[in-house]
């Protein structure tokens, strides 16, 4: 039996119908940058997220980089996040020539650990970039009472998160400005790149339509410089067909996980995530803890299972942030969970079968 990691062509036989309907009408209607398809995708993603305003951009690190623009990051000025992220995260906060601060990650729920945040805070603190890695909101409220205090922004990187909620509360609607990506292999996946902004502040929403499209207010009409960062038509019409069947695949994702984890408390030596009892996660990724890790993932792999790392290098020991000059041991949660974990696949298409197949080899190759 093969267990790919994602298999996004399972996913596209199953609504082959409406994906290819939508790609045809987009065509037909030759409406490729803007228009109608990603004026109807926008409400209707910020309908899901229960937010008043949604802007589709070209992908998650743009919506990012527009995001703190728009929330008035400045150069020079200092953006805390964590450490234990894609570098895409901290990308953004370089590109608008601000200054990178971390704070380590809690280690039950890889998330951002609040009480390490004041320590962090200087009068250039401008914002912070909570991640709600693999799926699991990272603990928002003492985060948000914290910028609140402080006057600071709050930008959240829900890139792996869509849909996932926080004390019920749905997690487009934590922050001042909650960035997602639509890559492929993301919970909502386009065909190609995309990425979206949503907020409820109505400044922050106009920023990012300017900024998105050369700082235009009409055709030839600029009322700032901005970039060329938009959402194809092509790309809002596949995700318009998609959004539908979010809560269902959300569902699968959980039971999946559910699955994975009544099976592989059996096994001596490996620990399961655990999701907070206030949050429901989406599981963008099911990570496990074992010690001897490439072993395991060559013991999987040997059976035609795939797996990955997210991630193997914290970036502050990133080649590309030596200049922070910040030593191994800065963040040793990071440190130490990057040493250990494992992603299991996980997608909605995946069966039962599979995930009993995956925890067979398991507890195989850790015997
Ligand atoms: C995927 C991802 C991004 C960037 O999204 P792109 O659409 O690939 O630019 C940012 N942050 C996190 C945590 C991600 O997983």
């Amino acid at each position: 039996m093969k267990v790919p990691f994602v298999d996004l062509k399972a996913q596209y036989t199953a609504i082959k119908k409406e994906i290819d309907e939508a790609i045809a009408s987009v065509i037909r209607d030759t409406a490729f940058i803007g228009g109608s398809y990603v004026a109807a995708f926008e409400k209707a993603f910020a309908e899901t997220c229960g937010t008043s305003f949604a802007m589709g951009v070209s992908n998650g690190t743009d919506a990012l980089r527009l995001a703190l623009l728009a929330c008035g990051v400045k150069p020079g000025d200092e953006v805390i996040t964590v450490p234990n992220t894609f570098i895409a995260t901290t990308e953004a906060i370089s590109m608008v020539d601000a200054k990178i601060r971390f704070v380590d990650v809690n280690p039950t729920t890889f998330t951002m650990d609040p009480k390490q945040l004041e320590s962090q805070l200087t009068p250039k603190t401008r914002a912070i970039i909570p991640v709600h890695l693999y799926g699991h909101p990272a603990d928002m409220d003492p985060i948000l009472d914290i910028a609140k205090k402080n006057k600071i922004r709050v930008i959240s990187d829900a890139a792996q998160a869509h849909q996932a909620l926080y004390k019920g509360r749905k997690i487009g609607t934590l922050g001042d400005a909650v960035c997602f990506s639509f890559f492929p292999g993301k919970n909502l996946g386009a065909y190609g790149d995309a990425g979206g902004v949503v907020t409820n502040d109505s400044d922050i929403a106009h920023s990012i339509r300017l900024l998105r499209d050369h700082g235009r207010t009409e055709k030839y009409e600029h009322e700032r410089e901005g970039f060329n960062c938009r959402l194809d038509g092509l790309q809002a019409a596949i995700l318009s067909a998609k959004l539908p069947y979010m809560e269902e695949w959300k569902e699968k994702r959980r039971a999946h996980a559910a699955l994975y984890t009544e099976l592989l408390s059996k096994i001596p030596g490996i620990q399961t995530p655990r999701e907070d009892k206030n949050v429901s996660s989406v599981y963008h990724l099911y990570v496990i803890r074992v010690a001897n890790r490439l072993k395991l993932k060559e013991g999987l792999t040997k059976e035609g299972i795939a797996t990955g790392i997210h991630y193997p290098t914290p970036l502050h020991l990133q080649p590309a942030y030596s200049h922070l000059g910040l030593p191994k041991g800065s963040f040793p949660v990071t440190e130490k969970l990057s040493q250990d974990i494992l992603s299991l696949p996980i997608y909605p298409e995946l069966t039962n079968q599979q995930i009993e197949f995956v925890v067979q080899k398991i507890q195989s190759s850790t015997h």
